[in-house]
C-alpha cells in the first residue's frame, strides 16, 4: 500500500479555486445609495475617500491647561481664556495660558497641553506647573489619523459597526453600496415539512431552509424562498424556470451519488452541470452550474453538510460577486484537546468548542447532527491523512468567522 488515494475526490481549494473564477465572471456591479444607518452587512461599490481631516483641527487629548511652549518663562501663568468642547476659542494672549477641555480646539499660538492632574491653580489664580513639559504633548494634531483625499475604505469593503463608525467621523450621511444579491432558497426532500405542521410517517421538518435565510439575510441578500421541493423532475424544472431573476438558486438535498438527482437533471437539460465530490466530511457532493443563466448552487441535504458548504464555499462565493476581496475565514492553530488516530481520505470539519484553550469536538459528528453546530464554537480541522496527539495543534476557524 502506498498512502492514500484522493483519486476523484476533489480538494476544497480547487472547489473554491472554480467557485470564486464562477462569481468573477458574475459580478453583481449595480449600485444604490443607502443611508448610513442601513449600510451595515452591505458592500462599499466605491472607494471612501475623507473630505477632510481627522481630527479636523487640532484638539486636546486632556483636561487641563494649554500653552506655547516656547513663549514659557517657567513663571506661573494667567488663565486668559476657557475653552470647552464645541466652541471656537480666540487666539491664545501671549504669556498666558487657557483652561482647556479634552476635544476642544487648540487656540492659535498654542502648541502643549499639560494634564489638570500635573498642575496647582494657586490663589492668585495663576497656574503653576509641576512636570517637565514636552513640546505638543497632549495634543492631537490636525489630520493625525487621516488626511484629505486619503482612501480610507477601499471599494469592495464589507460594511460593520466599526467602517459604519468610521465613515459618521468624515461626515458620510451615505454610502454607496452594490446592491443586495437575490438569492433564491430551495430544500428539496419529500420528506420535508415546516415548523406549524405536524410530522407525518417518514417525515421530517425542515432544517435547512431556516438556517440559510437567516445566513443569507446576515450577508446582505435578497432572499426568495423557494419553499419545499418534491423529488420530481417535472416540479424541479417548474421551481427553476420560476427563478429566472435572482442572482443565485441555493439548494440543499437531493445531491447525494446514487439517488435520482432531479437537479442534476434539469440543470444537465437546460442549462450546465458540474457535480462534485468534494475532499471534505461533513460535505462530500456539491452540485454546481446554471439554469438558462441562473447560477446555481446545489448544497448536500444533511444540515451540518448544508453549514459547512455554505460557509465555506458558498459564502465565499456570494461576497466575492460584490467584489469582496477576503472572502475566507480567518482561523488559528490551538492545540487538540484530544486524539486522532483514524487517517481520513476526506478532511473534517469538526464541530468544535475551546475549553481550557484546548480544541474540544462535539461526540456526535454525523453530518445530520446540526446540534453539534448549535453546541460547537467553531469548525476544527483536520487535514486529509491526518493524525493528532493531543496537545498538537490543529486549525480551529470560529463560526462567528463564517457566520456574517
Ligand atoms: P439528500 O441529499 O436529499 O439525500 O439528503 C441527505 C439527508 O439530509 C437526508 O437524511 C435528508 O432527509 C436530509 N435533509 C435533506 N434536506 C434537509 C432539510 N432541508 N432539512 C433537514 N434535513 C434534510
Ligand atoms: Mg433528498
Amino acid at each position: 500500500m502506498s498512502g492514500i488515494d484522493y483519486s476523484g475526490l476533489m480538494p476544497l481549494e480547487t472547489a473554491l479555486a472554480h467557485l470564486l473564477a464562477l462569481a468573477e465572471s458574475a459580478p453583481i456591479v449595480e449600485a444604490e445609495r443607502v443611508a448610513l444607518a442601513d449600510a451595515d452587512g452591505r458592500v462599499l461599490a466605491e472607494p471612501l475617500i475623507a473630505g477632510l481631516d481627522l481630527p479636523p483641527w487640532a484638539n486636546s487629548a486632556m483636561d487641563g491647561y494649554v500653552l506655547c511652549l516656547a513663549d514659557w518663562s517657567g513663571e506661573p501663568l494667567v488663565v486668559s481664556q476657557r475653552i470647552l468642547a464645541g466652541t471656537a476659542p480666540e487666539a491664545l494672549q501671549s504669556g498666558t495660558c487657557a483652561r482647556i477641555f479634552t476635544g476642544a480646539p487648540l487656540p492659535a499660538g498654542a502648541d502643549t497641553v499639560e494634564m489638570q492632574e500635573h498642575v496647582e491653580v494657586g490663589e492668585d489664580g495663576r497656574v503653576r506647573f509641576s512636570e517637565p513639559l514636552r513640546l505638543g504633548q497632549n495634543v492631537r494634531p490636525q489630520g493625525q489619523e487621516t488626511r484629505v483625499g486619503d482612501s480610507v475604505l477601499p471599494a469592495g469593503t464589507r460594511l460593520g459597526p466599526i467602517e459604519m463608525g468610521l465613515a459618521a467621523s468624515l461626515g458620510a450621511a451615505e454610502l454607496l453600496v452594490r446592491r443586495r444579491p437575490r438569492v433564491a432558497v430551495l430544500s428539496t426532500g419529500d420528506e420535508l415539512i415546516e415548523p406549524g405542521q405536524s410530522l407525518g410517517p417518514g417525515q421530517i421538518y425542515n432544517s435547512n431552509r431556516s438556517l440559510l435565510i437567516a445566513w443569507l439575510r446576515r450577508l446582505g441578500c435578497a432572499v426568495v424562498d423557494g419553499g419545499i421541493l418534491a423529488d420530481d423532475l417535472e416540479l424541479t424544472r417548474t421551481a427553476l424556470a420560476a427563478l429566472s431573476d435572482v442572482d443565485l438558486i441555493l439548494s440543499t438535498g437531493g445531491v447525494s451519488v446514487g439517488e435520482a438527482d432531479f437537479l442534476g437533471e434539469a440543470l444537465r437539460e437546460e442549462g450546465e452541470l458540474t457535480f462534485w465530490k468534494l475532499a471534505i466530511k461533513p460535505g462530500k457532493p456539491l452540485t454546481c452550474g446554471h439554469f438558462r443563466g441562473v447560477p446555481v448552487i446545489g448544497l448536500p441535504g444533511n444540515p451540518a453538510s448544508s453549514l459547512v458548504t455554505f460557509g465555506l464555499l458558498a459564502r465565499p462565493y456570494l461576497l466575492r460577486r460584490l467584489g469582496v476581496q477576503r472572502v475566507e475565514p480567518l482561523g488559528f492553530q490551538v492545540p487538540a484537546g484530544f486524539a486522532w488516530s483514524k487517517p481520513g481520505k476526506r478532511r473534517e470539519y469538526l464541530r468544535a468548542r475551546l475549553e481550557g484553550g484546548r480544541v474540544v469536538p462535539y461526540p456526535n459528528q454525523s453530518s445530520g447532527v446540526l446540534r453539534s453546530a448549535a453546541w460547537a464554537e467553531g469548525l476544527a480541522e483536520l487535514l486529509e491523512g491526518q493524525t493528532l496527539e493531543e496537545g498538537d495543534s490543529l486549525r480551529f476557524i470560529p463560526l462567528s468567522e463564517i457566520l456574517g
